[in-house]
C-alpha cells in the first residue's frame, strides 16, 4: 500500500493511522437498518467522493488502529481485525490475511515497542490484533504492553462466552435500555482472554478518570455494553477517539441513525449526541474507527445541525 500516511500533532502526541481495510460493503439500508432513507437523500451532496460511491450507494468505510506516540508512550488506540480470525459470520472479516504488522512497521514500530493498548470497546473489528496465531496457539501481538480497557466490557465478554447470562458486574446497566444484539461469538476467547491469561490486561471504570498522563476513557455506552471515547490532552489541545459512536459521516448530519452493529440502541443515540455535543463545543480533533478518507475531522454546529469537516 503506497497511500500517503499522515501524522497529526496534539499538543507533544504525534498520532498516525495504521490501516488494516477498505471497506465498500454496505449500502443505506444494511448499515443503517430501520433509518429513513430520506436521511440519505438530504445529505448524500455533502459526502465527498471519498466516503461514498453515487453510483452504487455504497458507503466506503475503513477498519484501522491509531498509533499514538507521546513522549512517554507508544500505544495502539484499537488493534482491528487481525490475521486468521474465524469470523464466518462477518464474511468481510474472515481470516484475513492483511500487512498490518508490515505497516506499523512502516511506521517506525515493532510489537515489541508497544507499551499500551487502549480499547474502546471489546468488538472483532477494534481487538483482533490484541493476539495473533503462533504454533496454533493465541498469543498476544505486543508482548510488552498493558492492554488496558473496560471492567464491564471484560465480565460482559466472559459471561456470554461462556455462555452465562449476564450478572453482577457483567450485568448491563438498566439505564441502557434494552440489547437488541450481542457481541460476535468468539472474539473474546481468540483475541480478549489470551492477553489476561498472559497477565497483560488492566480493567478500568469507564468514568473520565485518567489512565495515563493526559488520556482518559469518556463514557459513551451504547454501542456496545460500556463503550468508551478516549480523550488525549496534550499542551491545551483535546484529541477525541470517538471509537464507534459513528461509523460514517452521514451520522454527524442525522445523529438518529444507529448502525446495525449498535447493541443497546437507545444508549448509543445518547451518546452520539454527547460526542457531537462535546467535540463541537471542545473544538477537538476527532479520530474515528470508520470513516474513509483521513478518518479525522472536526464537528463543528451550523444552524441547530452538526457538520462534519476531514483534516
Ligand atoms: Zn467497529
Amino acid at each position: 500500500m503506497t497511500k500517503e500516511t499522515k501524522t497529526y500533532h496534539i499538543g507533544d502526541a504525534a498520532i498516525t493511522r495504521i490501516d488494516e481495510l477498505s471497506l465498500a460493503a454496505f449500502q443505506f439500508g444494511t448499515l443503517y437498518p430501520g433509518g429513513d432513507p430520506r436521511a440519505l437523500e438530504r445529505h448524500q451532496g455533502r459526502l465527498e467522493a471519498g466516503s461514498f460511491d453515487p453510483a452504487t450507494g455504497t458507503f466506503i468505510q475503513s477498519i484501522h488502529s491509531w498509533l499514538v506516540r507521546t513522549p512517554q508512550h507508544t500505544i495502539l488506540i484499537d488493534t482491528a481485525t487481525g490475521n486468521d480470525k474465524n469470523r464466518p459470520d462477518m464474511p468481510p472479516l474472515d481470516r484475513l490475511n492483511e500487512p498490518f504488522l508490515a505497516r506499523l512497521a512502516a511506521a517506525g514500530v515493532a510489537p515489541e515497542e508497544v507499551d499500551h493498548v487502549l480499547l474502546t470497546h471489546v468488538h472483532a473489528d477494534h481487538v483482533g490484533w490484541n493476539t495473533r496465531l503462533v504454533d496454533g496457539r493465541w498469543r498476544p501481538t505486543f508482548p510488552n504492553a498493558t492492554y488496558i480497557f473496560s471492567r464491564v466490557e471484560q465480565a460482559y465478554g466472559e459471561s456470554l462466552a461462556k455462555g452465562a447470562e449476564p450478572t453482577g458486574a457483567a450485568r448491563p446497566d438498566p439505564a441502557l435500555g434494552p440489547a437488541l444484539r450481542k457481541p460476535a461469538d468468539r472474539v473474546y476467547d481468540d483475541s480478549v482472554r489470551p492477553v489476561i491469561e498472559a497477565g497483560l490486561a488492566r480493567f478500568i471504570a469507564v468514568d473520565g478518570s485518567e489512565v495515563l498522563e493526559g488520556i482518559s476513557f469518556i463514557p459513551t455506552p451504547g454501542h456496545s455494553v460500556d463503550h468508551a471515547s478516549i480523550r488525549l490532552v496534550s499542551r491545551g489541545e483535546q484529541g477525541l477517539f470517538a471509537g464507534d459512536v459513528m461509523h460514517h459521516p452521514l451520522q454527524v448530519y442525522e445523529p438518529l441513525l444507529n448502525s446495525c452493529f449498535c447493541e443497546f440502541p437507545e444508549a448509543a443515540l445518547r451518546s452520539r449526541n454527547f460526542v457531537l455535543e462535546d467535540a463541537a463545543e471542545s473544538g477537538a480533533t476527532v479520530f474515528t474507527t470508520h470513516f474513509a478518507q483521513s478518518s479525522v475531522g472536526r464537528i463543528k454546529r451550523t444552524g441547530g445541525r452538526f457538520a462534519w469537516r476531514f483534516l
